[in-house]
């Protein structure tokens, strides 16, 4: 299958083969032909799967095709969760129209409202937004949306998560009904198809991967470990393995900040990634990661949503998400585009119960091991007598041929949605808008 094949135009071919993009992935091969024939679509696609090119490119083509007015009214609105994938987007936007007359911009909170005002006043046929900026622009004036004819929520179970659903329902509110709809989302919870069937028109269902699985290259292992052990463990494992490129998880902004430091002390070069960062912090931070300056960047959940990090090799928890379908989403930073990767947790005994959740939405058990020097000394589950005492094993991080290949594919699994604490996330995204 080519990319001619689905019926992208020559300036659209043109600057696929500049990425060097040589076989449309199956999310585009499946989504691309349908987006150009107009109908609405619901897409299951998680990051990494190209779900980007799959529906910036049909869209670019239509809108290219039915120009009417001289003057550009926002006619395309691409809605996303955080303004670091909002970023990505734009960028992947622009490098896909680099051949088209199209003019699109990108908003989002945290910087300054008047250079992106200035902009959308000069035209623009496609907005990038996050909810929370639009909304605000929206109200002062400074934009309409009263001739958007295509409208993309991506990651949109996120936007769910982040308690973005009564912005999005009052952003609706301000389109004209009549529009073709494109819903990407990782996963199809039951509140996903909620919103969907408030949204999309006799939707056409698109499904590259099984919900809930992980990528296919990735080998996960969970580490047992006392939790004060965990700075220890994790500067040894990228010490004693000579990893460049490590992108850590936390749960907390002050775990984020604290871990960074203790890294950079022991001459590990790292950046945290968070939520109270300024954007202009977090551009650099991830700038510097993405060329290898630094070593190691240190996120939380919804500040490391959507960043695109190509053949990222290692992923470490330092601790397990409270929502099991996050651990999803951050060891999809791994084993990119088919590129094999490792994902590490770091896992102490209260955090059992995490391991036993998502093993339940895998359909999988994590191997499970204790690295010589950091055998637990507390291996009494809260509020169970003395449960899952560890095996001890010996352990060189070095030494692949120690590691068993984990990599799995799961089967949908739509009734288990415990969302069993997402207060921090929540937190999170307030502050930020
Ligand atoms: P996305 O899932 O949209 O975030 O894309 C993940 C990564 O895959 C990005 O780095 C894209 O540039 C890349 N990509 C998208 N489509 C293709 C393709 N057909 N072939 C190779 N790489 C691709």
């Amino acid at each position: 299958m080519s990319f001619k094949s689905l019926g992208l135009n020559n300036a659209l071919l043109k600057a696929v083969e500049k990425q060097g993009y040589k076989t449309p992935s199956p999310i585009q091969e499946k989504a691309i032909p349908l987006i150009l024939e107009g109908k609405d679509v619901l897409a299951s696609a998680q990051t990494g799967t190209g779900k980007t090119a799959g529906f910036t490119l049909p869209m670019l083509q239509i809108l290219d095709a039915t120009r009417s007015s001289k003057f550009r009214p926002i006619r395309a609105l691409i809605l996303t969760p955080t303004r670091e994938l909002a970023a990505q987007v734009y960028d992947n936007v622009r490098d896909y129209g680099a051949n088209l007359n199209m003019r699109s911009t990108v908003i989002f909170g945290g910087v300054k409202a008047k250079s992106q005002i200035a902009t959308i006043r000069q035209g623009v046929d496609v907005l990038v937004a996050t909810p929370g900026r639009l909304l605000d622009l929206e109200s002062q004036g400074a934009l309409s949306l009263k001739r958007v004819e295509i409208l993309v929520l991506d990651e949109a179970d996120r936007m769910l998560d982040m308690g973005f659903l009564r912005d999005i329902k009052r952003i609706m509110s301000l389109m004209p009904a009549k529009r073709q709809n494109l819903l990407f989302s990782a996963t199809f919870s039951k509140e996903i198809k909620q919103l969907a069937a408030g949204i999309l028109h006799n939707p056409v269902l698109v499904e590259a991967t099984p919900e809930n699985s992980t990528a296919e290259k990735v080998t996960q292992k969970v580490y047992r470990v006392d939790k004060g052990k965990k700075t220890e463990l994790v500067t040894k494992l990228i010490s004693d393995g000579n990893w460049k490129q490590v992108l850590i998880f936390t749960r907390t902004k002050h775990g984020a900040n604290k871990l960074t430091k203790k890294l950079v002390a022991s001459k590990i070069s790292a950046a945290a990634i968070h939520g109270n960062k300024s954007q202009g912090a977090r551009t650099k931070a991830l700038a510097q990661f993405k060329t290898n300056d630094i070593r190691v960047l240190v996120a939380t959940d919804i500040a490391a949503r959507g960043l695109d990090i190509p053949l990222l090799p290692h992923v470490i928890n330092f601790e397990l998400p409270n929502v099991p379908e996050d651990y999803v989403h951050r060891i999809g930073r791994t084993g990119r585009a088919g590129a094999k990767g490792e994902a590490i947790s770091l896992v102490c005994i209260e955090e059992m119960e995490y391991v036993r959740q998502i093993e339940k939405i895998l359909k999988q058990k994590l191997e499970s091991e204790v690295i010589e020097g950091f055998e637990p000394n507390n291996t009494t589950e809260p509020g169970k007598p003395n449960a899952n005492k560890p095996k001890k094993k010996n352990h060189t991080p070095r030494n692949k041929s120690r590691s068993s290949n984990n990599s799995n594919k799961s089967s949908s699994n739509n009734s288990n949605k415990k969302r069993n604490d997402n207060r921090s996330s929540r937190r999170e995204s307030s502050k930020r808008r």
